[in-house]
């Protein structure tokens, strides 16, 4: 069935809105997001203590769940040690000791976006901790994948890593800022993936657009990736408009960025959204 013109829900399922403005929360308001997810990540410069990490959890569990709601967007969040920092093991010890008591926030989906940067020994230590902690407290995981000349490697390796778990469910998990390259190899053992649209570098929109056309959109979410980095909430915009430009029923399209993350997402009791269908 088309419906020409619908106004469709979307859902934002990766943005780092500590790094972006409220006219940001507004755009997406009028663009009709309902709901946006933002996993723990890197802060712009390296933080110096575990008290500063503990600090930006209480800033994703508290002030920007009121700040969306201003703009009738539901806030949700992932906490982690993110792989940009996660050489320390350390710290990285000093911040797992806490992260459980913010799994129990009523805005937090999971574990995430753990992962790794640049696939060191110390980053898949933290992250296999971390996989381990997600799996004692029964939550969903959000996985970074690195950028770029690592990304292949980096997500074989995270690939290889999860298979110590044979009681892991690979629905419970998805990869982040795949590509065509790792889009099948995730998919293919049962992950969900995601593909994250940048305005300059990396994924545009018209290339996830391509990558849907070609790979089927069943397990697929699309972000945008707003961060301190060239980015812009409305790319996830962009991509919509893309899908309807080529004729894609607005069925389709809805079903990509409104009922894929419910489904996802929703695995969680906390999210509150539900697919159409
Ligand atoms: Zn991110």
């Amino acid at each position: 069935m088309k419906r020409e013109g619908l106004i469709m829900r979307v859902i934002e399922p990766h943005i780092h809105m500590i790094a972006r403005t409220t006219a940001d929360y507004e755009r997406m308001a009028l663009m009709h997001t309902v709901a946006c997810c933002e996993p723990a990540f890197w802060a712009g410069y390296d933080r110096t203590s575990a008290q500063a990490f503990h600090d930006y959890f209480t800033h994703l569990t508290e002030f920007e769940p009121k700040r969306a709601a201003q703009y009738l967007i539901r806030h949700y969040a992932w906490i982690c040690l993110n792989p940009k920092e996660a050489d320390n093991l350390e710290l990285a010890r000093e911040v797992l000791a806490f992260i459980p008591e913010f799994l129990a926030k009523p805005n937090v989906l999971g574990v995430g976006e753990i992962g790794l940067n640049k696939n060191t020994r110390n980053e898949l230590t933290v992250f296999e901790w971390q996989v381990e902690l997600a799996l004692k407290y029964d939550q969903l995981i959000w996985i970074h994948t690195p950028h770029l000349n690592d990304k292949l490697k980096g997500t074989r390796m995270m690939l290889d890593s999860l298979r110590r778990w044979p009681g892991l469910k690979p629905e419970r998990v998805c990869f982040d800022h795949s590509e065509e390259h790792t889009l099948p190899l995730i998919r293919d053992a049962g992950y969900w993936a995601a593909m994250t649209i940048y305005p300059v570098t990396k994924n545009s929109a018209p290339r996830v657009v391509d990558c849907l056309e070609r790979f089927g959109g069943d397990h697929l979410l699309v972000d945008a990736s707003g961060d301190w980095g060239p980015s812009d909430p409305a790319t996830l915009h962009n991509a919509i408009f893309e899908m309807r430009r080529r004729g894609h029923a607005d069925d389709t399209v809805e079903a990509i960025f409104y009922d894929n993350p419910c489904r996802f997402l929703g695995q969680c009791p906390k999210f509150a959204f539900k697919p159409r269908t």
